[in-house]
């Protein structure tokens, strides 16, 4: 079938991919100029995330059927990772998602054990996947961690590194019809609406984030991050700070760089990340880490996540169209297995 996709971030770019290998023609439609664009512009959610597949901590939000979907993603991702790593060989050192499936650890401070046990009793029906920690082992995961902290690991998390996977993932897409820089002002059945006109498909997706507000009920909510360099720290997992006030992970990349994030801000403001955000996130990172005092920060990002009145993702289909939206903080955790429910909704699989 023929398939117009509007919004070619996270959701529509692997929408696309999953449609392609399922044997359809793809047409993606992005308003950014470029399948990478930089952080000066508005770009995708996608870009910006840290992207923690952590179906455990996250129930702290979105509760089981964010663990479900979770559960599955992570399976999908080993099969797109391998996907793209057969396709593009394996000398490629770009290729595939970069997927690495190391278990996270939680920590909190002495005085911060409550706040910590509200948030455990709420993983409570996976307790046998979080283990407490005893000091030497939570060091042996996370060399340098501070001495004195409380430390869980949860087991069957990872992450991959959201840059090197949207560029993977639309290589994979070569075939497909590309129209970047195309701002699309309306989706409707079979339709999708450009400044000089309609265009017809079999079907069609919806999945330009926060771009769809005027049609379904998405606001955006803000988050910022921090990147460092940081040479001869060795941290393989994502590190969770519990913390009464803020959300706060260090999740590594590639190269010595590590990324500390993230706020969540109710408000729709791009504008650069404030002093206060800086301040709390870096305080944050250095209070677990204090050998990261000699970090160098190296560029920071902020970016809106689109959300749902319940935070949970939505997935409307009608005869003709399929609108797919609302992943808030979880996109990457969760978007393998909503695509997967979508295109079954849709009998496109
Ligand atoms: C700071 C931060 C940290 C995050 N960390 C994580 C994490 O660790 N783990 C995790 O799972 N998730 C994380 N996320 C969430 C994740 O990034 C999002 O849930 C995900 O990107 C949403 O995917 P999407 O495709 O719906 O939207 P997006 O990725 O935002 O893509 C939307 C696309 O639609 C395009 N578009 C918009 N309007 C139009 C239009 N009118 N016409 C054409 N194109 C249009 C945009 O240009 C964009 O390319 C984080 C997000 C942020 C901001």
């Amino acid at each position: 079938m023929r398939i117009g996709i509007a919004g070619a971030g996270l959701l529509g770019r692997l929408c696309g991919f999953q449609l392609m290998r399922a044997g359809h023609h793809v047409t993606l439609f992005d308003a950014s100029t470029s399948q990478n664009p930089g952080p000066e512009s508005i770009r995708a959610a996608a870009w910006t995330a840290a992207g923690m597949l952590s179906p455990i901590a996250e129930m702290e939000t979105g509760g089981d059927e964010v663990r479900i979907l979770g559960e599955r993603s992570l399976e999908l991702w080993k099969d797109i990772d391998g996907y793209l790593k057969a396709k593009r060989g394996p000398s490629a050192t770009d290729s595939g998602v970069g997927l690495q499936l190391q278990d996270s650890l939680m920590v909190c401070h002495g005085g911060d054990l409550g706040s910590a046990q509200r948030v455990l009793r709420l993983l409570a029906p996976d307790t046998q996947r979080v283990t407490k920690l005893q000091q030497d082992e939570a060091i042996t995961l996370a060399p340098g961690l501070k001495r004195g902290l409380h430390a869980w690991q949860l087991r069957g998390e990872g992450h991959l590194y959201p840059g090197q996977a949207m560029q993977s993932i639309a290589h994979a897409l070569h075939d497909a019809d590309w129209r970047l820089g195309t701002a699309v002002r309306e989706v409707k059945p079979h339709t999708v609406i450009l400044d000089n006109g309609p265009e017809r498909f079999d079907w069609v997706f919806d999945t330009r984030g926060t771009g769809a507000a005027d049609e379904l009920p998405v606001r955006g909510v803000r988050g910022e991050v921090i990147s460092l360099f940081a040479p001869g720290f060795e941290l393989h997992r994502a590190v969770r700070l519990l913390h009464p006030r803020w959300r706060v992970y260090l999740v590594p990349r590639p190269q010595s760089r590590l990324i500390i994030g993230a706020t969540e801000i109710e408000s729709e403001d791009r504008s650069p990340i404030s002093v206060q955000s800086m301040m709390e996130l870096l305080s944050a990172a250095f209070s677990i880490f204090p050998s990261l005092a000699e970090a160098r920060i190296v560029s920071t990002d902020v970016n809106l996540r689109p959300a749902t009145p319940d935070n949970l993702p939505l997935i409307r289909t009608e005869d003709g169209i399929t609108r797919i939206n609302g992943l808030f903080r979880h996109g990457w955790l969760l978007a393998p297995a909503v695509i997967e429910k979508a295109l079954g909704n849709a009998g496109l699989n």
